[in-house]
């Protein structure tokens, strides 16, 4: 806890919002200074737009408001301007939750459940995982002395192909807790900072995304995707980058002190001196002794790595347990694998828990279109009921969905693609003709445009 900050003084963003916000009731001094914050504010917006872009993508969730975002970025600077008391609130109401946090893994997992097909094994880690890391954290928020005591985060490391359910997982928990989440890529970091992104900038993006609240940021989780790509391997021309942002990232993931203002954030470092020479003290750091950090890869590289060792026989693994799933050989991946790999062996070690994510089959993607509640038919089933239209599958039509989906090989993204070619033309001609129903069978999928001639067809005679 910052002792500057006063209990029940806005977040500090949102004191110079205020400050700008009220002016006309300042003196004339202080009007100056409000004015010049609002510029500053505009300038700022302008170069974090710069700084931040396609970084990271803040999100705030809140457990009482189900499935969605309380503060998606933009819409919630134009909720805070005018409604400071509510973010006051909402901030109150995030922190109680995690200082009552009592849930229990299985109910974890159930809430993954509904969104999740298959990735039992990282459900299971995740959730016992989850409950470990805010159970401590609530006894530190209840008694600060344990903050004194030895503790070993479980930053989490999760394996597997592309679209398979890595990123859904976290989204999914993060919306569960009501933490403040951000989700980065590891490509767009460099050593320096100075080309890329900075690894620190993760950190302010939480603070943002937790609309400003340093102290309830501290308490988020950071989801940094395309791991393996900063692997030190020379094929991939980024050793040295790859070590050096390897070292600067493990640094936060364990227990470091983060600036609330980037070094190179001209605009905001002047708006803090601004800040520094009006009445309110704003934070200064961050620690991210309790941020958690979870991050994935597809580790294709690593999967060969450790497929290649089996079959020497040099593992102490028997042949039997590879044939019940020939594909996934990173959930057999060992430290000495990582290192080999090309993850520096202080960075793995950050990462005790290890999961790796299976491959989704033919009907795991049926199954995801028939009962994940975040399917992607449920999307097309809202796009056509905006035209009147009913949308209705056979269960063939499902599995033939699910057949041409994992041919794409691109996990449940190759739904996507699939349903986008399936139903582009329904879309378009559709809405325009007196038709309300849309009934897709096999042959539907086989065929699209023989389906539609024939629809367009009928309903014409
Ligand atoms: P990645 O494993 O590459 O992080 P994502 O989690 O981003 O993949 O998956 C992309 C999308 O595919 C998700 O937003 C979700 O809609 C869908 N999806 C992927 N895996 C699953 C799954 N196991 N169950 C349900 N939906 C899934």
């Amino acid at each position: 806890m910052d002792e500057q900050d006063d209990e029940n003084s806005p977040p500090e963003k949102n004191c110079e919002r205020d400050k700008t916000f009220d002016a006309k009731g300042l003196s004339e001094k202080e009007e100056g200074q409000a004015s010049n914050v609002n510029l500053l504010e505009k300038l700022r917006e302008q170069f974090t737009g710069l700084f931040f872009g396609g970084l990271a993508s803040p999100e705030f969730f809140a457990m009482d408001q189900g499935t969605r975002p309380l503060c998606d970025e933009k819409t919630d600077h134009a909720r805070t301007e005018g409604h400071s008391s509510e973010s006051k609130a909402k901030k109150a109401s995030a922190l109680a939750g995690i200082s009552k946090f009592s849930m229990r893994p299985q109910d974890i997992r159930d809430y993954l459940q509904r969104f999740v097909i298959r990735q039992d094994e990282a459900k299971k880690v995740l959730a016992v995982t989850i409950c470990d890391h805010y159970n401590h954290v609530r006894r530190c928020l209840a008694n600060p002395e344990e903050l004194s005591q030895d503790y070993g985060k479980p930053n989490v490391l999760l394996l597997g192909p592309t679209g398979v359910g890595k990123t859904y997982l976290i989204r999914n928990l993060a919306k569960l807790l009501g933490v403040p989440f951000v989700k980065a890529d590891a490509t767009k970091f460099t050593e320096t900072g100075y080309v890329g992104n900075d690894v620190e900038d993760m950190v302010r993006d939480l603070v943002r995304a937790a609309n400003g609240d340093a102290e309830l940021a501290q308490y988020g989780i950071i989801f940094v995707d395309e791991i393996d790509k900063i692997a030190s391997n020379e094929a991939m021309g980024r050793d040295v980058s790859g070590r050096g942002v390897q070292v600067n990232l493990l640094k936060l993931m364990e227990d470091a002190e983060v600036n609330c203002v980037a070094p190179n954030d001209i605009t905001a470092q002047m708006s803090a001196m601004v800040t520094f020479g009006g009445r309110r003290h704003r934070r200064e750091s961050i620690s991210t002794r309790h941020i958690l950090f979870i991050v994935s890869g597809a580790f294709d590289r690593l999967n060969e790595l450790v497929r290649r060792r089996s079959s020497d026989g040099a593992i102490g693994f028997g042949r039997k347990s590879f044939a019940e799933d020939e594909e996934n050989y990173l959930r057999l991946a060992t430290t000495a694998d990582f290192v080999q790999f090309g993850l520096e062996p202080e960075f793995i070690g950050r990462l005790p828990v290890r999961v790796a994510c299976e491959h989704l089959r033919k009907k795991d993607l049926a199954q995801i279109l028939i009962s994940s509640e975040g399917s992607i038919l449920r999307q097309y089933e809202k796009d056509f009921e905006g035209y009147g239209i009913e949308l209705t599958l056979t269960e063939g039509a499902i599995y033939a969905i699910a057949a041409l989906a994992e041919e794409e090989k691109t996990g449940a993204r190759g739904l996507m693609t699939v349903l986008e070619r399936l139903f582009r033309d329904f879309k378009f001609h559709l809405p325009s003709t007196a038709i309300r129903q849309l009934n897709v069978n096999e042959a539907t999928v086989r065929d699209p445009a023989a389906a539609l001639q024939k629809l367009l067809a009928d309903s014409s005679t």
